[in-house]
């Protein structure tokens, strides 16, 4: 095989590489960002709960200050009723006194229920602080597991890059623009191999002569059908570079 060829389908494989960590680093922080807008979802709940509970209590106090007032109410009404000597006018505190009674029951009642909406609304919060709790300590665990890969894809992609400087080195100015060319505009893969008379890019069969002059490997061809520059590799040649991308 031409040597060119050859150190064409390596750095070809570099590339590829190069641009599946890419690919990676571009999708760890979506995974990070979807963890962050549910725990954003599950504290608007918490906050929008918080201020349920907020509202309740309000109720609370001013109905227990409500009644207060009943009561102050009737122990005053009581203790002019001693001082009452008119009978139609005694009846009437009587019945003035059984009204604020009633009224005060009503507010017991209402407490009663206000302390039970508290109950459930404080029940509510813990359920959501706790779910809480865990995914910030999902978030914190993703974002370390970020940082970690982030670092270790830095690394490979150093060495990648000065495989690629090598390689580019080795490898004739104009069939690298040519190679890069194609690369833009065909999904990352310049270079593929060809087997059974078939591209592996596009997977469209080659014109059979194509095809037999292509197994000679004395000159760089490319598919008619993808321009994508192609080579042949024995089946029994074990060291044939995996270049089958699809398109
Ligand atoms: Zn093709």
């Amino acid at each position: 095989m031409l040597e060119e060829l050859t150190n064409l389908i390596s750095l070809q494989k570099v590339d590829l590489e190069i641009r599946g960590l890419f690919q990676i680093q571009e999708e760890l922080p979506e995974s990070m960002r979807e963890l962050e807008s549910r725990l954003a979802e599950v504290e608007a709940t918490a906050a929008e709960k918080q201020q349920q509970l907020e509202e309740v209590k309000k109720q609370h106090r001013q109905v227990e200050s409500e009644m207060a007032m009943l009561d102050e109410g009737i122990t005053r009404s009581r203790q002019r009723l001693m001082e009452i000597k008119d009978n139609i006018e005694y009846k009437a505190m009587l019945k003035e006194i059984a009204f604020k009674e009633d009224r005060k029951d009503q507010k017991e009642t209402e407490i009663l229920e206000l302390l039970e909406q508290v109950e459930r609304i404080n029940a509510d919060l813990l359920a959501l602080n706790e779910e809480l709790a865990g995914r910030r300590q999902e978030l914190a665990r993703m974002q370390a597991k970020v940082q970690t890969e982030i670092a270790e894809q830095m690394e490979k992609m150093e060495v990648l890059q000065s495989q690629r400087r090598k390689l580019q080195e080795t490898i004739g100015n104009q069939l690298l623009k040519r190679y890069d060319f194609i690369r833009e505009r065909r999904n990352g893969t310049a270079i593929t191999e060809v087997r059974q008379g078939v591209c592996q890019a596009c997977h469209m069969n080659l014109p059979p002569q194509q095809f037999i002059e292509l197994q000679m490997n004395q000159e760089l061809m490319t598919c008619p059908h993808c321009q994508r520059i192609i080579y042949f590799a024995p089946p029994e040649d074990n060291g044939r570079p995996d270049s089958a991308q699809a398109a």
